[in-house]
């Protein structure tokens, strides 16, 4: 979990849209410091939408834990936080389908992203 060097907010994972195409930065939602994202540590797994709320994902390679997870903006059904940890199993018998969980950062509540 990396923090803002300036106000030590937890970054949040965001996509950027710009002159070479789609980014990703580390982003502090207090004080809007951005860093970028070290592309080869970082799969990318899914793009849903489109929706208002159009979501992303990113797991890292590394993340085998919980803790070590990246989060994203979504708002938790339970108590409208919305930070997640995110992450993907591959579903059962199938090469291609894979399912997006979400856990609250706030309350630990788990769901899943329906598409
Ligand atoms: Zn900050
Ligand atoms: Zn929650």
């Amino acid at each position: 979990m990396e923090f803002c060097p300036r106000c030590g907010m937890r970054f949040i994972l965001t996509r950027k849209r710009g002159g070479e195409g789609i980014t990703y930065v580390m982003s502090c939602s207090k004080c809007g410091y951005e860093k970028p994202v070290e592309k080869t540590s970082l799969t990318l797994v899914k793009i849903v939408g489109p929706s208002p709320r159009e979501s992303i994902a990113i797991i890292d390679r590394e993340a085998k834990e919980l803790r070590t997870l990246p989060t994203v903006r979504m708002e938790c059904p339970r108590c409208k936080n919305n930070l997640a940890y995110v992450w993907q199993v591959q579903t059962r018998g199938s090469d291609e389908s894979s399912t997006q969980f979400f856990r609250c950062t706030k309350c630990g509540y788990t769901y899943r992203e329906y598409s």
